[in-house]
């Protein structure tokens, strides 16, 4: 730059994080474009009903669920920032049960089948799943042990070459559509962490119970269940991965899992933002547009602040976590910073709207409502601080 140039600055410019490349902006608009012209326009009736099975099926098709598997297992062969990608890019549609019913699929049940599935697992499982012919769904949390993973009950006997499974687990989202369940059992009780093996159970074999719909205070357009395993027989080819090492499985799944939450919470929040934005400019009180009182102005100064935040511990750690590290004290940090941020904004978001932002037909009470979730689901805040507190040796 010379001397005597000015710079001012530029609000407008490119804001690509160093993560992402052309392809990934590519990869962006494709997914935003089919979220808003294809599932948007459904959003408020599948708060009604849950949203439909055919959404599974056309994002296999649009190669959607699949982004960062390998191709020989029909994936795109991209890597993990492409999933971070699809967190973000799903939240154009709206419905933030769809969004985690397809997460729930594509990044917290079918990865534990790629990273340790037998080569026949992946066949008959995984491959199905990415080209959304059958659905999966995730059994960790059970009436009696939720935070306390190592609390469960579920029980898993060998009998002959067999296993028989009994148990039951709640607040499974998929659980009423799903095809298979990848389940966390216990199966030495005396054996402290290494006592827990995954199994893959088919939903469909006798025993498997469908037992309740879950009626919830937001996410409702996904489906929710309270399932029950009755003497429920599988083979030895249904243990996914070592047995007895289950626990250990389980906890890193659980960082997949909460690195795309902390992502798809940034930017469900980052879209509420933009459409508060617009609505701060149009509403008008005392003779100007609301967005005009400071207030108002510091009010989007500290959201876009933290959202800012947010996305950059995100970034940082998702890179490093695709880079082979196991970075779980910034994983956790992650997640909850997100987690608040993105209900805080919320708040925010539905206080600019005033009474508007408490009626239905804006969508803002609807996205308070599911962003909520975060904090609670997959770990909550204060598991999180745990997490983060045990790491200093504490
Ligand atoms: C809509 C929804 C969808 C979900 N989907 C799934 C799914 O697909 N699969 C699945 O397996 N699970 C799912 N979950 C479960 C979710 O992960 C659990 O709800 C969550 O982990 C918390 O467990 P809990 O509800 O049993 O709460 P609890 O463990 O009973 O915790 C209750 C309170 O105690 C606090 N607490 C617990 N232990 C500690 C501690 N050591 N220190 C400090 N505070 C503590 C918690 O932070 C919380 O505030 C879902 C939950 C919801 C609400």
């Amino acid at each position: 730059m010379a001397a005597t140039d000015v710079r001012k600055p530029d609000h407008a410019a490119s804001k690509r994080h160093f993560i992402f490349t052309e392809e990934h902006d590519a990869l962006r608009e494709s997914i935003r474009s089919f979220a808003t012209k294809e599932l948007a326009p459904h959003a408020e009736e599948w708060e009604q009903t849950t949203f439909p099975d055919w959404v599974f099926r056309r994002m296999g098709e649009l190669g959607f669920l699949g982004l960062s598997y390998p191709e020989e297992y029909g994936g795109q062969g991209g890597d993990y920032f492409a999933s971070i990608v699809l967190a973000e890019e799903i939240v154009h549609a709206r419905c933030g049960g769809l969004a985690m019913g397809i997460a729930v699929h594509t990044d917290m049940a079918t990865p534990p089948v790629h990273v340790f599935g037998t080569e026949e697992q992946k066949q008959r499982y995984l491959v199905p799943a990415i080209k959304g012919g059958k659905i999966s769904c995730l059994g960790i949390t059970e009436p009696d042990a939720g935070s306390d993973v190592s609390g469960i009950k579920t029980r898993a006997v060998r009998d002959g070459d067999e296993w028989v499974i009994n148990g039951s687990k709640t607040y499974i989202t998929n659980g009423h559509r799903a095809d298979f369940i990848v389940l966390v059992t216990k199966t030495d009780p005396d054996a402290g962490h290494d006592g827990f093996t995954l199994f893959i159970v088919d939903m469909d074999l006798p025993g498997v119970i469908r037992e309740k719909k879950l009626v919830k205070m937001g996410m409702h357009a996904s489906d929710t269940a309270l399932l029950a395993f009755q003497d429920v027989r599988v083979p030895d080819s249904a243990v996914l991965g070592q047995i007895g090492k289950g626990f250990y499985h389980i906890m890193w799944e659980l960082q997949g899992e909460r690195m795309i939450g902390a992502a798809g919470a940034v930017a469900g929040a980052q879209r509420l933002f933009e459409q508060t934005l617009q609505y701060a400019n149009e509403r008008v009180a005392f003779g100007r547009p609301i967005g005009k009182f400071q207030v108002t102005r510091h009010k989007f100064a500290e959201m876009a602040t933290k959202l800012e935040a947010a996305r950059q511990l995100n970034y940082t750690t998702a890179w490093r976590f695709a880079n082979g590290e196991y970075p779980v004290r910034e994983i956790s940090m992650a997640k909850l910073y997100a987690s608040r941020i993105a209900v805080e904004v919320a708040d925010e978001c539905l206080q600019i709207y005033g009474g508007a932002g408490y009626m239905q037909e804006y969508g803002v009470e609807r996205v308070w409502r599911d962003l909520r979730l975060n904090r609670i689901g997959a770990g909550t805040d204060e598991i999180m601080l745990d997490v983060i507190g045990r790491s200093y040796g504490l």
